[in-house]
């Protein structure tokens, strides 16, 4: 076999050959000698080339455009200058050769000495990095990335620091735009938090008055005594009753996860809890819950008892009248997360309910005789989103559905 390999010569060139090996076995024995030939003709010295520059590495540094690559001596004066600095930075190596490169730093910077500092960590750590606001000679800021690495002398002594500088202004701006994208969407979310927190708590007061005022309408003796006003009376008051809640849980879906605080969770102790808080609802179903093994992980405890209670209630609520109601619950490990499941033998989901259900009011259409508010499963979804997690349903009507809840490892 042959193949091309590189040599590095005595004289520290590197030179290109074409070496083949040949195996050759003495003939009634198993042993063998190898021949191996380089193949003269095809050898070709790098550094030889008539166009091979001497000092490559000067060339090299000196025609790189995107990095400032600066030597400087152990003072911090400019001794070389090449293309990246001069585009960068703006100056040719007539203006800064032999200043001081602290000129690269703002006024206060220099006041507080920190090229100084700089300098005097390199020394001591062998390199330092930095980053910060530079200012070009037509004055414009760009954000400098900085490496300042101390160079030595063959016997160990410093003799000055090798500076690379990239412009990083365009990652800068990016970075400064997030956080300000995230700033004024905090902000935005706390605002919307106060905006339903004040409406649903004023409104609550209207509410209460007309409460009060239909009470006193209903007794026996009121002036209003005919069948039709009272029924009409009564409607009025179940309105209310339902206004109410529905503040209330617009109230309780604003304030969701305000201080909520991230914990290990057991959950097989916390779904013990929720079973035990269900008992009478489990009972007056005659519901078989079985909660298989469940693991322990980090999430907003108090926001996750409510989303599980929510769950299985809703399974619960949505049995079928023809079968026993059976409901399991348990966990499985995908990648990074654990995956909930909720699965009953209830009445389904059609499907062009099975994302709209997770909105706020949104409630699947003529099934008049099960209370609620629609508001349970965006509950939920806020909860799961807190952690960073989803939700969905799979479905089959007159089946049952399969609540997933995927948490991810936080
Ligand atoms: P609510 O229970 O107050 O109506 P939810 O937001 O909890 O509000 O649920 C929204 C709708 O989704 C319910 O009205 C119901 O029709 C449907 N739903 C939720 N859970 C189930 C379930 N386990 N089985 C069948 N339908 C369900």
């Amino acid at each position: 076999m042959s193949s091309v390999i590189l040599l590095r010569t005595k004289s520290q060139h590197t030179i290109k050959v074409n070496v083949s090996v040949l195996a050759v076995h003495e003939e009634r024995t198993d042993s063998g000698k190898f021949i191996v030939a380089i193949d003269e003709g095809q050898m070709n010295s790098f550094t030889e080339r008539a166009d091979f520059p001497e000092n490559l590495y000067q060339r090299m540094v000196g025609e790189i455009q995107d990095f400032a690559i600066v030597f400087l001596n152990e003072t911090g004066d400019i001794q070389t200058w090449n293309a990246g600095a001069q585009a960068i930075k703006g100056y040719n190596a007539d203006e800064v050769i032999g200043r001081n490169f602290s000129i690269f730093y703002t006024e206060e910077e220099r006041a507080a000495g920190l090229p100084f500092e700089l300098l005097q960590k390199a020394k001591i750590n062998g390199f330092v990095k930095h980053e910060g606001w530079r200012v070009r000679k037509s004055g414009e800021r760009f954000w400098g990335n900085v490496v300042i690495s101390a160079i030595h002398n063959s016997d160990g002594k410093l003799i000055g620091f090798a500076k690379v500088t990239s412009d990083a202004t365009v990652r800068k701006s990016a970075e400064t735009d997030r956080l300000r994208y995230i700033e004024s969407l905090e902000s935005r979310a706390l605002e919307m938090r106060q905006l339903a927190y004040i409406a649903s708590h004023d409104l609550q007061e209207p509410l209460r008055t007309m409460k009060n005022f239909i009470t006193r309408l209903q007794p026996k003796d009121s002036i209003i005594q005919d069948e039709d006003s009272l029924t009409y009376l009564n409607i009025i008051s179940l309105s209310v009753d339902r206004m109410q809640q529905l503040v209330n849980a617009i109230l309780e879906y604003a304030v969701l996860g305000f201080g909520r605080v991230l914990t290990k969770i057991d959950c097989n102790l916390l779904l013990d809890e929720v079973k035990q808080d269900l008992s009478d609802l489990i009972c007056n179903a005659g519901a078989d819950l079985n909660i298989g093994p469940l693991p322990v992980l980090k999430g907003y405890v108090v926001e996750l008892r409510q989303l599980f209670q929510n769950l299985i209630e809703n399974a619960l609520k949505f049995r079928r009248a023809d079968i026993a109601c059976k409901i399991s619950v348990g966990a499985y490990r995908d990648k990074d997360s654990w995956v909930f499941y909720i699965k009953d033998n209830g009445l389904g989901i059609d499907s062009i309910y099975r994302e709209k259900i997770f909105y706020l009011f949104q409630r699947v259409p003529n099934r008049g005789k099960y209370s609620g508010t629609g508001i349970g499963l965006a509950y939920c979804k806020k909860i799961i989103e807190l952690h960073g997690g989803r939700i969905w349903v799979e479905s089959e009507v007159g089946e049952g559905s399969v609540f997933y809840v995927l948490v991810p490892d936080l």
